[in-house]
């Protein structure tokens, strides 16, 4: 798959902010200023100095707008929200190889505000998946009790699970069956 290592990390930064949103399982998780903070500490995301209330409003915004690509019907409907997202989010690629991190680029401007810089480098690494072919790795989990949002990176695009420990126990218990059943096919 044509996805560097970047737009894997964007990616990644996109699922979790997906997964803090609520869903009739699971509660909201970006309530409040903190539990921002936490996610751009866990998203190792640079250059964020001061946080308010403006910027949770804004990234829970970010938020539904990741998750209408997630949920748009075709490759048409998404490219049009990446576009309309990474172009409200006042995109300007960048070189950097700032603290010590090899060459990337950055498509969020110089001191763009939180929601900006995940708008931008998530809606780049989002465009990129759709460039490359890959747009239905986008998945949500099967399970019937978790919709998780996670990106299929298997091989043959085969994974219906998140990797929650409930979730990821099941995908575990899935490929043992089907391995089971396998070598019972073979058997002569
Ligand atoms: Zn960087
Ligand atoms: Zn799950």
């Amino acid at each position: 798959m044509l996805i560097n290592h970047d737009t894997r990390c964007a990616l990644d930064c996109v699922v979790d902010l997906l997964n803090t949103a609520p869903d009739e399982h699971t509660p909201d998780t970006l309530t409040d200023v903190d539990a921002l903070r936490a996610f751009i500490v866990r998203n190792t995301i640079s250059g964020v100095d001061a946080l308010d209330e403006t910027d949770l409003a804004a990234v829970r915004n970010v938020r539904e707008r990741f998750g209408e690509v997630f949920a748009a019907p075709d490759e048409r409907g998404a490219a049009e929200l990446v576009n309309t997202l990474v172009a409200s989010a006042g995109t300007t690629p960048q070189l950097t190889d700032h603290d010590g991190y090899d060459w990337h680029i950055h498509y969020f401007a110089p001191g763009a505000s939180v929601a900006d810089h995940l708008a931008a480098d998530g809606g780049m690494a989002l465009a990129f998946l759709l460039v490359a072919g890959e747009l239905e790795r986008l998945r949500r989990c099967a399970a019937p009790d978790c919709h998780r949002a996670f990106i299929d990176l298997s091989r043959n695009r085969s994974r219906r699970y998140c990797d929650s420990r409930t979730c990821g126990n099941r995908l575990h218990v899935a490929a043992y069956r089907a391995r089971q059943r396998e070598s019972a096919e073979n058997r002569p």
